[in-house]
């Protein structure tokens, strides 16, 4: 289907899902509030999403507790929940089309992007998470003779996973996923800026064999259903994707309650450094480009600043510059696009101020600038490379989320080493060198949680994705990403009997 789709036809033809769905079925936020879904490149209304608040949490959590004791799922044969998410990912495959189009239309996203990476991805992480649920092994302790030791890995009870808009389907299956398979119940608070995937997503689940209520997804504001869903005494862990602000928030929530787990996969400034022994400069810059203009640069991994040596500098910066046209904003629907809008107005207006305190603070725009926005005509932003920087400049420190690159170079290899640490954030690093020890010197010692070396944005199911620093202490994907979902229980059997 995905060869000839018609996609502005298709738009037409999508049932947008925009009740809460509890417990297998949709339903009304319980106070009838609702809030607009807009579509970013149209400014049109998609959809009236239900508005859950505390109400609607509290109605969520209940059930997925119940269902959790019930035993339904958690207590379920691993091979068995295998089976059925195996039969969830199959059954979202069946939906590949509607899910990235409804990404495409709520945050304005290229469509090419969720047909190629973003949902095939989320499929991934549903197989790879039920193929290893059935291979994961306790342990036996050491012990004297008397006792035995089993050492379990169990379910924790009911996950609250609050998710963002960048990649609203994939983000939100990079912890639903590994939760199921570990046997948990889970309460979603998706984005309020990107819901639609998910609360289709729910449905497909239950029809692919899922029992109702181990999947219940609540849309809503954060300041109302996130905070109630994280500040609820009935949710034992906190699966949590976001800006460092509101994980921050999350942390003062557990605190206040139940001493829940937060798991925090956080914001991103990553520093790309290109040494002068890179070979292929022109295989670079195009790929440094993809990393901060895909995804409209609304990626948390996105390189964001980078930094030359000085003796390349000028000849990358042109290979750069014309790498930048291959982004030029467009229809998200025109499967040619390779940038789509801003998720919202606000999200362009902050792209507006840091490029404006760039040149404020003495920064020279090359490429792209401030957008031109046109009421009714979407929120489109450009591919902006910015140059004369120093490492204190607001815009270089701060994440914008935007097509925005700031550009500073070094002499040393030190000095480069201290620019890219220079940085509250600890997300990702990339470095461009074709010589291996200088390769491993560099990763050993930058500050990030993940490091790509020639290359840009790599992943498959088998690599943990995650930060440290203010970026975050969790990690996602891989059998790591189990240790968010499963307790450790020890159990202690008296061998001796009743002799
Ligand atoms: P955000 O922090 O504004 O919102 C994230 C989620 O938190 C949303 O569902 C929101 O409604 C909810 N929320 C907001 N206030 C809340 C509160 N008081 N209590 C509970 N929940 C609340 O982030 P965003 O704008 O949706 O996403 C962009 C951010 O996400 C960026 O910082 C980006 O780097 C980060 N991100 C990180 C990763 C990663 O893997 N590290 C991946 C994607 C995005």
């Amino acid at each position: 289907m995905t060869q000839t789709t018609d996609w502005q036809a298709f738009s037409q033809t999508v049932n947008f899902r925009h009740q809460a769905y509890i417990n297998g079925q949709y339903q009304d936020a319980v106070s009838g509030e609702t809030f607009a879904s807009i579509n970013p490149a149209t400014e049109q209304v998609l959809a009236d999403v239900a508005a859950c608040d505390a109400a609607d949490i509290d109605m969520a959590v209940a059930n997925a507790r119940e269902v959790y004791r019930s035993g339904v799922w958690s207590q379920m044969a691993p091979a068995e929940r295998k089976r059925i998410l195996l039969k969830v990912a199959d059954v979202m495959e069946q939906h590949s089309d509607e899910l990235a189009l409804l990404d495409t239309l709520d945050m304005g996203k290229s469509i090419q992007q969720p047909l190629s990476f973003d949902v095939p991805d989320a499929i991934d992480c549903f197989r790879w998470s039920a193929e290893c649920i059935d291979k994961v092994y306790g342990e036996i302790a050491p012990t004297s003779n008397e006792l035995l030791g089993l050492i379990t890995r169990n379910p924790i009870g009911v996950i609250g996973a609050i998710t963002p808009w960048n990649y609203p389907l994939l983000m939100a299956c990079w912890k639903l996923a590994p939760a199921l398979a570990a046997g948990n119940s889970v309460v979603l608070k998706p984005s309020e800026k990107a819901s639609l995937s998910l609360l289709r997503l729910a449905e497909l689940a239950v029809e692919a064999g899922l029992p109702k209520g181990v999947l219940n997804v609540a849309p809503g504001f954060g300041h109302t259903a996130g905070k109630a869903l994280a500040l609820h005494p009935q949710v034992d862990s906190l699966a949590f994707t976001g800006s460092t602000r509101v994980a921050g928030m999350l942390m003062e929530y557990a605190g206040q309650s139940n001493l829940k787990q937060v798991w925090i996969e956080a914001g991103g400034k990553s520093p790309v450094l290109v040494f002068d022994d890179c070979e292929d400069l022109q295989a670079a810059a195009a790929t440094v480009a993809a990393g901060i203009f895909s995804n409209q640069g609304e990626v948390c991994i996105a390189g964001s600043r980078l930094y030359l040596q000085k003796s390349i500098k000028e000849a990358f910066l042109a290979a750069l510059v014309d790498a930048a046209q291959e982004y030029l904003p467009g229809d998200p629907l025109d499967p040619d696009v390779t940038m789509g809008p801003m998720v919202d107005k606000a999200q362009l207006d902050t792209v507006a101020q840091y490029i404006q305190s760039a040149v404020d603070e003495g920064a020279r725009v090359i490429c792209g600038g401030l957008p031109q926005y046109r009421e009714g005509k979407g929120f489109y932003a450009r591919p902006t490379v910015i140059t004369d920087i120093h490492n204190q400049m607001k815009f270089v420190q701060e994440e914008i989320f935007g097509p925005v690159l700031a550009v500073g170079e070094f002499e040393s290899e030190a000095e480069a080493i201290a620019l890219a640490n220079d940085n509250q954030y600890g997300l990702a690093s990339c470095i461009w060198s074709d010589n291996l020890s200088r390769v491993h010197r560099v990763s050993r010692q930058i500050e990030a949680g993940m490091v790509w070396v020639n290359t840009w944005g790599d992943g498959d199911q088998t690599m943990p994705f995650g930060g440290i620093k203010a970026s975050g202490n969790a990690r996602d994907k891989s059998l790591h990403a189990l240790e968010k979902y499963t307790e450790l229980k020890s159990v202690w059997i008296n061998l001796k009997g009743a002799e």
